[in-house]
Order: structure tokens, then C-alpha cells, then sequence
């Protein structure tokens, strides 16, 4: 067990999928029993096949949403990391109810069992709950501006708003010790494409000579964060208890257009891809409604844990290459 991290058994809700598999080795490698429990819809046995062999890795398959399974791995559990939730645009617009339902429904059944006991729970929440808010960068603190009920995609940034709420709830009736991270497009080896995200997709179309298709005019702008860094963030945040009934931006540096996105991914893979525009409501829907910009302050984060991130974006990418590379 490490000196400096304090849990000794940790569950990690959606712990096969892409950052919940990241932060299971993080864990074990301090020295903690981990238990990953996850209903494998989005995440992957294959996320953690390599940990099944370590005895202090444990997967169990089932859903946040069913009680009785939750139930014995929070009981089991010094603290638990809440990252199982539906993911990606594409999901949340073609699934809408199961976005909601997996959301609310979900951390709603985590925080009532940690409640029990006074388990420390880590909500992973996200960047989306911003929604469209203009001002630059996001700070905790500001208000957040979602579009209308019509346009499914703000279902998610809702559901995991409502998601914080409960959780800073249960802090201040119940004292239950909670933090919540807000994580910033965070990318990185085992995130697949399929659900929309981009940094994977031009990547894999750069791989197999496809076109890179930038949707709307390419001038929106996203700030990338790599799986490692995200990692550092969460493990802080968990370990440091003058965290608890905070919320702290997590995330990468470095702004970046999505049409600077596809030529620098064209430039690193050496793909003689080409770059096409792709309308959003072709690449989704009618009622599809994008963010423009989307930029972390990290200075409470920073403040708290020292958090810095370390990976820019072309080491982001050539790690997502390299993994998209074994992967063929
Ligand atoms: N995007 C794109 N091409 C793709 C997939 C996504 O241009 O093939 C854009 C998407 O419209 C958004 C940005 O890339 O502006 C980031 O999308 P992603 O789904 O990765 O994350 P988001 O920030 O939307 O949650």
C-alpha cells in the first residue's frame, strides 16, 4: 500500500472502460485491491484482460442501475470512483432514455450505498454540463447554459448536473465525503470511435486512407486532456481529503480547432487522407446543437493537488496511434 493513498480497497463503477481501465492499473500500481464493476455495454472485457491475471484486480459484470450487485461491491469497498455512465455524443443522441436512466438512476444507487457507511465516492462528472457558456476558460464556478429539452444531447450535460447536485447534497445532509471532477475531452489509448469521439475517429480514418470528416465548419474548439493526466487528476482528488463537497475542473492545455485537429492528425500519421466538411444535422441530426469553444481553468485543480497536466496534443495523438497501430 502506498504511503500517500490512503484507501486500501477501491470500486471503480464502469471500470472496464476507457478511463475506468487507465485508473484501475493507476490503483493497483499504489498498491490497492481494485474493483472494477462494470455492465461491459460500453466497456470492454478487453480493457482489463491483462489485470484479470493480478489478484488484487477483481472484475465484476453488472450495472450500476441493478441494486443488489452494487450493493455488496460499494459494502466491500474504503472508497468508491464513480465513472460508469452512458458516453459519447453519438450514444446520447441515438439513446437518449438510456442516458438518463443510466445516469440519474445509477449515481443515485452509488451515493445511497456509500451513504451507509460514509464510503468517500469520486463523481466523474464532465466538461459537457458547461454547455454552450461563451465565457473562457470554465471555471467552477460559473453558471452553466444548456439548450432546449428538444435537442437530446443536452440530456447528458443535464443528467450528470443533476448527478453533481445529489452528490453535493448527500455532502452537506449526510456528510458524505464526496468530490466531484470535471473531465475535459480526455483521450488516450482503449477510447474507441464508435461512440463519436473524434480524436480516435480521424486517427483510424487517417490509418485506412478514409477522408477526416470535420463536422460543421471546423472551427470549433475543444482543449484534449490525455488519459494519464485525467488519471493524475482523479487519484489527487480522491486522496486529498480537503477536497470533499468541492467540484475541480480536469483537463488538458492547449485550445485546438477540430480543422487544426484533422492536419495535424493528417501530419503525424503521414496519411494522404483528405479533409472533408461533414454538416452537423448529416453527422447526427436536425436538432443536433454543438459548443463552439470548450476550455478548462485549472487553477482550483492545481490549487488543491498540484494538478498539472503533462501531455500535449501530439503526444496525445501518437499514443492514440500507437494503440490504434497494435490494435490492426
Ligand atoms: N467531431 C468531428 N468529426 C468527427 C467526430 C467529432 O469534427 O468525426 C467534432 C464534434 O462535432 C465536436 C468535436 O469534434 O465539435 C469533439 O467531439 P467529441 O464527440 O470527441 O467530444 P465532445 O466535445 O463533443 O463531447
Amino acid at each position: 500500500m502506498s504511503t500517500n493513498f490512503p484507501y486500501k480497497r477501491v470500486l471503480i463503477t464502469g471500470g472496464a472502460g476507457f478511463i475506468g481501465s487507465h485508473l484501475a492499473e493507476r490503483l493497483l500500481s499504489l498498491g490497492c485491491e481494485v474493483e472494477a464493476l462494470d455492465d461491459l455495454s460500453t466497456g470492454s472485457v478487453h480493457n482489463v484482460e491483462h489485470l484479470l491475471d493480478n489478484p488484487a484486480f477483481e472484475l465484476t459484470v453488472a450495472s450500476v442501475v441493478e441494486k443488489r450487485d452494487l450493493a455488496i461491491s460499494v459494502d466491500r469497498a474504503d472508497a468508491v470512483c464513480h465513472l460508469a455512465a452512458a458516453v459519447g455524443v453519438r450514444l446520447i443522441v441515438e439513446n437518449p432514455v438510456r442516458t438518463i436512466e443510466t445516469n440519474v438512476s445509477g449515481t443515485e444507487n452509488v451515493l445511497q450505498f456509500a451513504r451507509k457507511k460514509g464510503k468517500p465516492v469520486l463523481l466523474a462528472s464532465t466538461s459537457e454540463v458547461y454547455g454552450k457558456l461563451a465565457v473562457i476558460p470554465f471555471s467552477e464556478d460559473d453558471d452553466v447554459v444548456l439548450g432546449a429539452s428538444r435537442r437530446p444531447r443536452w440530456a447528458y450535460a443535464c443528467s450528470k448536473l443533476l448527478d453533481e447536485f445529489l452528490a453535493l447534497a448527500h455532502f452537506r445532509e449526510n456528510n458524505l465525503p464526496v468530490v466531484i471532477a470535471r473531465l475535459f475531452n480526455t483521450v488516450g489509448p482503449r477510447q474507441t470511435g464508435t461512440y463519436g469521439m473524434v480524436i480516435p475517429r480521424f486517427v483510424s480514418q487517417a490509418l485506412a486512407g478514409e477522408p477526416l470528416t470535420v463536422y460543421g465548419d471546423g472551427t470549433q474548439s475543444r482543449t484534449f486532456c490525455h488519459v494519464a493526466d485525467a488519471v493524475d487528476g482523479l487519484v489527487g482528488l480522491l486522496a486529498a481529503p480537503d477536497t470533499r463537497g468541492r467540484v475541480y475542473n480536469v483537463g488538458g492545455e492547449g485550445e485546438i480547432t477540430m480543422s487544426e485537429l484533422a492536419r495535424l492528425v493528417i501530419e503525424v500519421t503521414g496519411s494522404t487522407s483528405e479533409i472533408v466538411l461533414v454538416p452537423f444535422e448529416q453527422a447526427y441530426d436536425e436538432d443536433f446543437e454543438d459548443m463552439q469553444r470548450r476550455v478548462p481553468c485549472l487553477n482550483k485543480v492545481n490549487g488543491a493537488i498540484g494538478y498539472q497536466p503533462k501531455k500535449d496534443i501530439r503526444t496525445i495523438i501518437d499514443d492514440v496511434l500507437a494503440w490504434e497501430r497494435t490494435r490492426k
